[in-house]
C-alpha cells in the first residue's frame, strides 16, 4: 500500500534546508511542499507593486526550482488557507499538515481555524519551532514569569542555550522523501507557480535592492561573515555597509535563524570577537521581541505594553505626519532616512530609531501612526519587532528608551553621519553642502528645543 502524504505548508520559511516543519513531514512519508497565497492579506496590501510580495514569488521560484531538481514541484493555492490548506489536504488524501509556528495572534487564529477543520476529516496538524531558538516561556525569570527588560532576558537566553546545544542543531530534510510530480493528482495541473504570476494576484513587479531567495541569503551571510568582527564599531553608520542586510531574508525564512546564531558563535568561538557577540545580541533582541508578543498579545490590539501610556493624547497634526512620511522635515537626516525608505523599503536600525523619535517626540504624533507607516513599506516588516522598535522609540514599551531622554536630530546626525556622507546621497538640495553645516535644520518645521519641552510635559501629564 502506497504511504500516506504529508503536507509541509510554508509561511515564513521560504527554504528547503535546516527547516524544522519539511524535516519532520519528510521524516513521516512522502511529502508535497506547499504555499498559499492569503487573499485575506493580499486584499489588505494598499500598494500594488509591494516589493515583499516581490521577494516572496521570486523566492518560490527558486524554491520550484530546487524542487523540480528533486523531481518534484512547488504547489500553490490561492484563497483563504482556513479553506484552501484542508481542501487541498483531502484532495492529496494527505494524512498530515506540518508548519513552523507563527507567534503573531492573526496568524495563531488562523492555524487553530486550519486544524480544526483538518481535524473534521481525521487529517493532524503539526506545528513546530523554527523560527526563533528559544521561544514563548523557554527563556522565563527565577520566578517563572515572562521577562520585561532585555539584559536578564539574554543573560537567560545565553544560560539556556549554553544547557541546551541541541537547540541549534540543522534540520535538515531527507529530499528524497518530496512526492514526484508524476505522482500528483491531475486536478492540481493550474496549481503551480507559473499559474500565479503577480499579476494575477493582482499586483506589478518592482524592483528589489537585495538578491531573494536563499542564495541571495546565503552571499549575504558569507560576506558579513567576513566583517563581522567589525560589526560592534560599524553598526552605528548609516553609510557605512556595517550591518548584516539579513532582516528580509530572516523575515522570509530563506535564511534560517540557527544558521546565523551558529555562525556567531562560531566566529566568537574562534577568539574574543565583540563584533560576533554584539551580533548575536541583535539576534536575542529578535526572539526578545516575538517573546513579547507571544506573553503580552495585547500589544497586537494596537495597545501600549505600559496600559498608562495609553492616556497620552498626542497632539501631532496631520501635515506633520506628511512632511516626515515625505522627508520634508528640514532636518537633514530624518529627511534622508525617510527618502531612502520610501524609494527601498529598507531602513537602517540607527535611524529608525532617530526617524521614530522625532515623529513621537518632536512632532507628537502618535507612534501607531509611524508604526502602521513601517508596516505598510518595511521590506522586512515583523509586527514583532516593528512594535517593539516603536514602543521603545515612543516610551511607551517594555524596556523602552526612558521618555526624558530624548534623541536631539541634529546632534543624532552629527554622531552618525559626520561627514554627512548618507545626507548628501539621499537629499539632493543638499548634494553640494560640506563640512559641518550639512546637519544644520534648513526650514525646519518645529523648533527641538519648544518640542522637547511639549514632549516632556505631555509624559508627565
Ligand atoms: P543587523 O544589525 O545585522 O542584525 C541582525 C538581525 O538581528 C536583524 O536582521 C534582525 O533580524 C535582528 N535584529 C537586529 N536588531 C533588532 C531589533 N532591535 N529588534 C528585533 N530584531 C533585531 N526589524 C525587523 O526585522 N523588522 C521590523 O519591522 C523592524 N522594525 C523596526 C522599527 C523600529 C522603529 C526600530 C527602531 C527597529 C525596527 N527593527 C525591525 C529592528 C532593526 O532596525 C532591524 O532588524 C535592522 O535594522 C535590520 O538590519 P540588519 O539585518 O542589517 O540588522
Amino acid at each position: 500500500m502506497q504511504q500516506a502524504i504529508s503536507i509541509c505548508w510554508l509561511r515564513r520559511d521560504l527554504r528547503l534546508h535546516d527547516h524544522r516543519a519539511l524535516f519532520e513531514a519528510c521524516r513521516a512519508g512522502p511529502t508535497v511542499v506547499v504555499f498559499a497565497f492569503d487573499t485575506t492579506i493580499l486584499s489588505l496590501l494598499t500598494d500594488r507593486a509591494d516589493r515583499r510580495l516581490q521577494f516572496i514569488h521570486a523566492s518560490l521560484a527558486a524554491i520550484n526550482r530546487d524542487l523540480h531538481e528533486h523531481g518534484s514541484r512547488l504547489i500553490i493555492v490561492r484563497g483563504d488557507p482556513v479553506d484552501e490548506i484542508p481542501r487541498l489536504a483531502r484532495e492529496l488524501s494527505a494524512q498530515s499538515v506540518y508548519v513552523n509556528h507563527d507567534y503573531e495572534p492573526s496568524a495563531i487564529k488562523r492555524d487553530q481555524a486550519v486544524a480544526q477543520s483538518l481535524l473534521h476529516s481525521s487529517i493532524a496538524f503539526y506545528s513546530f519551532k523554527d523560527q526563533v531558538i528559544f521561544e514563548r516561556q523557554e527563556v522565563q525569570s527565577q520566578s517563572d514569569t515572562p521577562f520585561k527588560i532585555f539584559t536578564p532576558y539574554k543573560n537567560a537566553w545565553r544560560r539556556r542555550l549554553s544547557e541546551h546545544k541541541a537547540e541549534l542543531q540543522a534540520y535538515e530534510p531527507n529530499l528524497s522523501q518530496l512526492l514526484p510530480s508524476s505522482q500528483l493528482p491531475t486536478s492540481l495541473k493550474s496549481s503551480s507557480l507559473e499559474e500565479s504570476p503577480l499579476s494575477v494576484l493582482g499586483f506589478s513587479p518592482t524592483s528589489l535592492w537585495l538578491e531573494p531567495g536563499v542564495e541571495g541569503a546565503r552571499v549575504r551571510l558569507a560576506d558579513f561573515l567576513q566583517k563581522i568582527s567589525d560589526y560592534r564599531d560599524a553598526r552605528n553608520f548609516p553609510s557605512v555597509e556595517g550591518t548584516s542586510g539579513l532582516s528580509v531574508h530572516l523575515r522570509f525564512g530563506t535564511l534560517s535563524i540557527r544558521e546565523c546564531a551558529r555562525a556567531a558563535l562560531r566566529a566568537s568561538g574562534k577568539a574574543t570577537n565583540p563584533g560576533a557577540e554584539t551580533w548575536l545580541d541583535e539576534l536575542i533582541w529578535r526572539d526578545f521581541y516575538m517573546m513579547i508578543l507571544a506573553n503580552f498579545p495585547h500589544i497586537a490590539q494596537g495597545k501600549a505594553f505600559k496600559p498608562e501610556t495609553d492616556a497620552i493624547e498626542w497632539p501631532g497634526s496631520e501635515a506633520h505626519f506628511q512632511a516626515w512620511c515625505d522627508g520634508r522635515t528640514g532636518f537633514a537626516i530624518v529627511d534622508a532616512a525617510m527618502r531612502h525608505f520610501n524609494a527601498t523599503g529598507w531602513m537602517h536600525n540607527r535611524l529608525r530609531m532617530i526617524v521614530a523619535s522625532f515623529l513621537t517626540k518632536d512632532l507628537l504624533v502618535d507612534w501607531r501612526k509611524g508604526e502602521a507607516y513601517f508596516a505598510r513599506k518595511l521590506l522586512d516588516f515583523d509586527f514583532a519587532a516593528n512594535n517593539g522598535g516603536w514602543q521603545w522609540s515612543a516610551s511607551t514599551g517594555c524596556d523602552a528608551q526612558p521618555y526624558f531622554r530624548i534623541f536631539n536630530p541634529i546632534t543624532q546626525s552629527e554622531n552618525f553621519d559626520p561627514e554627512g556622507n548618507f545626507i548628501r546621497a539621499q537629499v539632493p538640495e543638499l548634494a553640494g553642502v560640506f563640512g559641518p553645516d550639512i546637519h544644520r535644520p534648513r526650514n525646519p518645521i518645529v523648533d527641538h528645543a519648544e518640542q522637547r519641552a511639549k514632549a516632556l510635559a505631555l509624559f508627565k501629564r
